[in-house]
């Protein structure tokens, strides 16, 4: 049978992956999660890394066409949490034994922010006694600014490349937004020695199913060591609403697509992290659950404080809104354990290609990967 060829492959075509993002029948889609599933279970093993996520301010320059907190938004009711809010939301991650943070906000490049998360980056490491690993999302700087950040002790990135496509990417966003700038900046990151995570939307409007394949070729011909990748979900304030046709159609499609992506990119990079992200929620109930069965390790929680997730939404329907950390660290257990998986605490849950990457790459990179990274905590 062509299915049970392709998953028995070592190396998988274009075609191949064309063919399974095409995949309709129920017993076949089952047969290719089951498929990643073990494939995990092998090469990452059964387990979940957490991150708790901090989306510390909205306050956005930029005007993606798809985000909800994009600049010219005036519904939203713009924040950024003080420091000591961070802080204290830093240190419940700590306390919690979740090993990995991440720090997420809209983008700004001024000198105060920059100050600002500096001081954040600092005063984490030193109120975990540099045990908590740090991972930033926040957007695209200068390079100095990116290795100010690591030398303060920041070791993961996350910069979504959002479509492969240059000229999809171009249609999503407005003309002063470069893609060869957000190469540059991925390019920046990995010079300077972050693990740098990146990412799709998946079924943006105009988006094909060879454009999501390419995406995942991309991911691999960079040697990408962790994706967070999620279905595009309409937020009705943005422009890209418009182009949308039926909004059930389009919704219960990026949702399947997502889940065959998971699971193919396993297939084709068995060993990095995979986040089941939060937009799968969105759109289904259990969609992180189904998105660990189909093949992700990372889950993402949010413990940014209850009082701002309402006005932290990039895309309707976000879940968890009214939640405590505490509410969303005993509801992730469970779904953890639901899918088999088991979660580890207090690591840094670095992926096993980043080990496999930087043994090969030490030399070249010399002393800008240090002790701490290789230590795998
Ligand atoms: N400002 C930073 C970090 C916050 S946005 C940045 O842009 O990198 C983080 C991610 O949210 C973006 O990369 C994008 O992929 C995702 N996002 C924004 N709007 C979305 C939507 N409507 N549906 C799904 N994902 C969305
Ligand atoms: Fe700003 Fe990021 Fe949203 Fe773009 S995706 S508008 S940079 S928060």
């Amino acid at each position: 049978m062509k299915l049970e060829r392709i998953l028995n492959k070592d190396n998988l075509t274009r075609d191949d992956l064309i063919y399974l993002m095409s995949l309709k029948k129920e017993e076949k889609l089952e047969r290719l999660y089951n498929r990643a599933y073990e494939i995990k279970s092998e090469t990452v093993g059964q387990k979940v890394y957490f991150r708790g996520i901090i989306e510390f301010s909205n306050k956005c320059i930029k005007n993606c066409n798809y985000c909800g907190i994009r600049h010219d938004n005036n519904k939203v009711n713009r924040f950024t949490m003080s420091e000591e809010e961070i802080l204290e939301s830093a240190n419940w991650i700590y306390k919690n034994n979740y090993g990995s943070m991440v720090l997420q906000s809209g983008e700004r490049t001024d000198d105060e922010y920059i100050e600002f998360v500096s001081d954040l980056v600092d005063k984490i490491k030193e109120l975990s006694n540099g045990e908590v690993g740090i991972t930033l999302s926040l957007g695209e700087q200068t390079k100095e600014t990116y290795q100010k950040w690591f030398d303060l002790g920041a070791h993961r990135y996350l910069l979504r490349i959002e479509t492969s496509n240059e000229e999809l990417y171009r249609s999503i966003h407005p003309n002063d937004h470069d893609f060869q700038k957000r190469k540059e900046c991925l390019k920046n990151l990995r010079e300077i020695g972050y693990q740098v995570g990146t990412g799709v939307m998946i079924g943006l409007p105009g988006q094909t199913v060879e454009d999501l394949v390419d995406d995942m070729l991309f991911f691999k011909e960079n040697n990408i060591d962790m994706i967070g990748m999620g279905p595009y979900v309409i937020h009705e304030d943005t422009p890209l609403v418009q182009k949308v046709g039926d909004k059930e159609k389009l919704r219960s499609r990026n949702f399947e697509w997502s889940l065959k992506m998971v699971a193919i990119l396993r297939l084709i990079m068995p060993d990095i992290n995979i986040a089941a992200t939060t937009a799968l929620q969105a759109l289904n109930s259990i969609g992180r659950e189904l998105a660990l069965q189909a093949g992700a390790n990372i889950l993402m929680p949010i413990v940014t404080h209850p009082n701002y997730r309402q006005d932290y939404q990039l895309y309707e329907n976000k879940p968890c809104i009214d939640e405590k950390p505490s509410d969303c660290k005993k509801c992730l257990a469970n779904r953890v354990s639901n899918v088999g998986d088991e979660i580890v605490y207090g690591e840094w849950g670095d992926s096993p290609h980043y080990f496999r990457r930087i043994e090969g790459k030490e030399k070249e990179l010399g002393s800008k990967i240090d002790s701490r990274n290789a230590a795998g905590r």
